[in-house]
């Protein structure tokens, strides 16, 4: 059997591995519902991207980690360690990232309605450059950098008007998007002569990001034309002549066997060749370059396990296999109708051949896991679940719905685990009520 990613495999006694442990090991010593992380593999990633930056792109390029998909301070740890920038999308994440005594120089503060407290917050913490999205947002600014004295740097939200053919819900680089300035409707132009007019901002350049889980060939190069565009108008029309350009997050990861496989490091390469042949051809400066990956730093190294309580088999409709988690950890599946690949991992050596649905503990009949999913036909009660792919958008988007308990986060460094983040108490639900 092939396992989604190199980090899977089986031991003799036909257990599941993660991160070169046994599951079933771990699961005995930390409990379930557990989120495991494998820390090689994400400082894997950041090195093949830091790299690639580095090789491909002008002096002062980097990728920026997008915390939304996963943030924790010990992760910011790693990730300072590694050298890469992030991008945040609210004060908390800023707060996780200082915390971790992030480089703030390196940040990029985005979100489509940041109030006045988050731009004051953001200030005060140092916050390299903000995204900015709207009119609003950049006469605030130049309000509160005016009060404070300072000079900010600023990159303008953009929309490029590219489908890059994802789900709906994900999809955020069309023009009707909630997010940023539309280069088709002229909103773009005047949203930069807005700022360029401003004494308390420094324009840095532009941002776009097009989407999540961005398989396509080519979508990010249409949106580098577009952009590239936009910003040699920019230069003919007003004079200003963009330094930073950021292209945003959305590599895509394969969930199940049946998604592509795709190789960001190859696709930079040929988001490189187009930058460079699009710059020259507009006769361009090359700006420094930017990306924002989320997804592709952490969702492969991550993998939820649960415990199976019951195995529920309604004849001639469906068997239902419950576990001690569910929609409170990983919401993906209700949300968006995420595929998953899930395992019993106490049971590689059976053929994973009936089709169930796995359902979570909530009170919700739309709190699944996934549906019509191969399993052993012995699966029941004590079993260990697998959830593969979860390092991204399952504890960042986690709530704490039916007062269940949040689980741990184990990181796992060279085959030694470690509770980086410990599981929920009591005293988590009442922490607020002072
Ligand atoms: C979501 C998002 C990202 C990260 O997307 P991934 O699909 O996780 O790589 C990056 N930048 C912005 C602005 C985003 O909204």
């Amino acid at each position: 059997m092939t396992y989604l990613c190199d980090n899977i495999g089986k031991n003799t006694e036909g257990h599941l591995t993660f991160a070169g442990l046994d599951t079933v090991e771990l699961a005995k010593a930390f409990g379930t519902p557990l989120y495991l992380l494998d820390e090689n593999k994400i400082r894997a990633h950041c090195k093949a991207f830091r790299s690639a930056f580095e090789t491909l792109f002008p002096a002062g390029s980097l990728p920026l980690y997008a915390g939304k998909a996963n943030a924790f301070t010990g992760l910011y740890k790693i990730l300072k360690e590694e050298g890469m920038g992030i991008d945040v999308v609210s004060p908390g994440e800023l707060y996780l990232a200082n915390r971790a005594a992030f480089d703030l120089s390196h940040t990029f503060f985005h979100g489509n309605n940041k109030t006045d407290a988050d731009i004051d917050y953001a200030m005060e913490l140092g916050v390299g450059y903000f995204v900015a999205d709207n009119l609003e947002e950049i006469e605030a600014i130049e309000e509160i950098a005016a009060k404070r004295n300072i000079k900010q740097k600023v990159l303008l939200r953009l929309t490029p008007g590219i489908d890059p053919h994802t789900y709906e819900a994900v999809n955020t680089g069309r023009v009707d998007s909630k997010f940023g300035s539309a280069i088709a409707t002229g909103q773009a132009d005047e949203i930069t002569a807005l700022t360029l007019q401003k004494e308390h901002i420094e324009l840095c350049g532009f941002h776009c990001h097009v989407g999540s889980q961005v398989f396509y060939e080519d979508v990010f190069e249409r949106a580098l034309d577009v952009m590239l565009d936009f910003a040699a108008k920019v230069r003919d029309t007003l004079g200003f002549t963009a330094s930073m350009l950021d292209l945003g997050g959305g590599f895509g990861v394969p969930y199940t066997e049946k998604d592509p496989k795709i190789d960001p490091i190859e696709r930079l390469a040929s988001i490189a060749e187009r930058f460079h042949k699009t710059c020259k051809a507009l006769f361009f400066p090359e700006p420094a370059f930017f990306m924002e990956p989320g997804r592709s730093i952490v969702a492969d190294a991550g993998m939820t396990l649960y415990t199976v309580g019951s195995v529920k088999e309604i004849p001639g409709y469906k068997t239902y296999v419950s576990v001690d988690g569910g929609m409170a950890d990983n919401p993906r599946y209700a949300l968006y109708r995420s595929p998953y690949t899930c395992l019993v991992a106490n049971k590689q050596n059976e053929a994973h051949e009936k089709l169930v649905t796995v359902a979570g503990r909530c009170c919700e009949s739309g709190d699944l896991i996934q549906e019509n999913v191969p399993l052993p036909a012995s699966t029941k009660k004590g079993d260990l679940l697998a959830v593969c792919t979860t390092g991204a958008y399952n504890d960042s988007m986690a709530s704490d719905y039916n007062k269940l308990l949040r689980p741990p986060i184990v990181l796992i460094k060279n085959k030694i685990p470690r509770l980086a983040l410990r599981r929920g108490r009591f005293e988590d639900l009442v922490g607020r009520e002072g």
